[in-house]
């Protein structure tokens, strides 16, 4: 079962548990995506989507090994457009597949993300830190859910005896990115395609870490196998870059002549943020294995072919 299964990471994960011969069912409820990632999944076999909000319950016939929960709004803009709908799926949603893997005897995966640290005042970011995030301001309604998607996990395990994994997900980029998400790297690559200004947001010194979506999902596939890891564990490339490096690479790639344009930070946008991946080399022995330069390549080469068509 894979909650959230049409949109960027959840299709990609669908794909590679489909391409192993797993049956996936997937359900989502098109929020931030549109349905054009299940086009290919739809003609796979032992594929099945269900549209359907996780937060208002999910039933699903037959036995179920595994629940990989990716339903959430990811883009800052749309968790901001979606506040209680992100809320709702961080907590009712989370411990509707709480429950579903406690009906199934199944290992329930959480798809957290590197948000735990809000604006992290350790660097890089381990897992034993705590984290600096504002609970009442503007990402609130992400961070805090996603903190209480984590708690609730530890209870179900630690009391309703569910075998439970949690991956802290650090920022992802690649191909199903959608346009007009809003996050930096599609954003960038569509406005250096089309030729119009890189929205830089502030003074662009912010720095990010960018795991190309292959990487990821070879990590949650390692997480969704090793049922006696509860983890959290953090899924990320320490290749650390400032949004200003990213948006040069963007346009020597691209050859694009886009200016770039300077605006406003985001209210607690996060400095810095870099994973460190000690413990998922040691207990995973993962590590990613895709550059940025070729991971930005594969990605540009992707929306070019969209664009196109
Ligand atoms: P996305 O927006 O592309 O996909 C999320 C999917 O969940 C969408 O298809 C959306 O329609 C669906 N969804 C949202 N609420 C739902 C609900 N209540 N019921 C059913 N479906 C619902 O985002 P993504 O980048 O693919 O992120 C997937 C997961 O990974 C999210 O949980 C996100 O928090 C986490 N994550 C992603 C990143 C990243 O860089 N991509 C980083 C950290 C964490
Ligand atoms: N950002 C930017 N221009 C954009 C989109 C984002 O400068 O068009 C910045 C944003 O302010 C943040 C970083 O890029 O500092 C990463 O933003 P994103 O929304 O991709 O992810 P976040 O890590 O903030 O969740």
């Amino acid at each position: 079962m894979v909650t959230g299964g049409a949109g960027f990471v959840g299709s990609h994960l669908c794909e590679a548990l489909l391409a192993r011969d797993d049956e996936v069912v997937c359900i989502d409820n098109f929020s931030t995506s549109d349905g054009s990632n299940l086009t290919n999944l739809n003609a796979l076999p032992g594929f099945t989507f269900v549209r359907g909000d996780v937060s208002e319950g999910i039933h699903v016939a037959g036995p179920v090994d595994v629940v990989a929960h990716l339903a959430s709004p990811a883009s800052p803009p749309e968790y901001m457009r979606l506040p209680l709908a992100t809320l709702a799926v961080g907590s009712r949603g989370t411990e509707t597949c709480l429950q579903l893997a406690k009906h199934h005897d199944a290992r329930f995966l959480f798809a957290s993300t590197s948000e735990i640290y809000g604006n992290p005042l350790v660097h890089p970011q381990t897992e034993s830190y705590w984290g600096n995030v504002s609970s009442t301001g503007p990402r609130s309604v992400y961070d805090e859910a996603k903190r209480f998607g984590e708690a609730l996990t530890m209870a179900y395990s630690r009391s309703e005896d569910v075998n439970v994994g949690i991956v802290r997900i650090f920022n992802t980029y690649g191909p199903r990115l959608r346009q007009g998400d809003g996050r930096v790297v599609s954003n960038f690559v569509c406005q250096a395609l089309s030729g119009v200004p890189l929205t830089i947001y502030g003074d662009g010194l912010q720095t990010r870490s960018f795991c190309y979506v292959d990487d990821l999902v070879a990590g949650l596939l390692a997480m969704i196998d090793q049922r006696d890891f509860v983890g959290p564990v953090n899924i990320g490339n320490p290749q650390e870059i400032t949004v200003a490096e990213l948006g040069q690479r963007v346009l020597e790639m691209t050859g694009s002549k886009s200016a770039v344009v300077y605006s406003a930070s985001p209210e607690q946008d996060p400095a810095r943020r870099q994973p460190d991946i000690t413990l998922a080399r040691g207990e995973l022995g993962w590590s990613p294995a895709v550059s940025l330069e070729d991971g930005l390549g594969r990605t540009v080469n992707w929306f070019r072919s969209q664009m196109d068509r």
